[in-house]
């Protein structure tokens, strides 16, 4: 069996747990304060699914996301992407339309997961679940309420992009 692998870009402003995301699904910890390695693009997992193989390459952005200045290198040969956008911050979640869009642009179609993270933080949302639910459906996304802080969801957000990436 040829091994599969997919490169999934995690997309969306600065703090809405991106990079926390990418540690807790492929190292199982979540720290408060957790910083980019330098010189490390991307961590990995191995998952089966269908009696596959398959290798998830999670990249992670380099902070840059604030300045709108992620490169091109980034996105190229994406095969999957995460729109993230977070419970507690109300400009993260109107800014997925326009992360969205650059996707497109950059990569064209592929297999996208809409991911409302910090769901542990639910009393203090800024975000209805009509609105979150109408932007998926509007954008034909499937969508996942995660915590990585308390890991709920997490893996089901890569197992359905590696499902749906294999089904192509
Ligand atoms: P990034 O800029 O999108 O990469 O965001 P980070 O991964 O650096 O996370 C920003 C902050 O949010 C950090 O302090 C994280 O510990 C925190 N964080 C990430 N995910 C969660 C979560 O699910 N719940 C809570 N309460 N905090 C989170
Ligand atoms: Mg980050």
């Amino acid at each position: 069996d040829m091994e599969v692998a997919i490169k999934v870009v995690v997309v969306g402003n600065g703090a809405v747990g991106k990079s926390s995301m990418i540690q807790r699904y492929c190292k199982g910890i979540f720290t408060k304060d957790y910083k980019k390695t330098i010189g490390v693009d991307f961590l990995e997992r191995q998952i089966l699914v269908n009696d596959e193989d398959v290798r998830l390459m999670l990249w992670d952005t380099a902070g840059q996301e604030e300045f709108d200045a992620i490169t091109k290198a980034y996105y190229r040969g994406a095969q999957a992407c995460v729109l993230v956008f977070s419970t507690t911050d109300r400009d993260s979640f109107e800014a997925i339309s326009s992360w969205w869009d650059k996707v497109e642009v950059e990569v064209g179609n592929i297999p996208i997961v809409l991911v409302q993270n910090k769901i542990d933080l639910l009393d203090e949302t800024v975000i209805k679940n009509e609105e979150a639910e109408g932007l998926a459906k509007k954008l034909k996304l499937r969508f996942y309420r995660t915590s990585v802080k308390e890991d709920l969801n997490v893996n089901e957000v890569f197992k359905y992009l590696a499902d749906k990436y294999l089904q192509r």
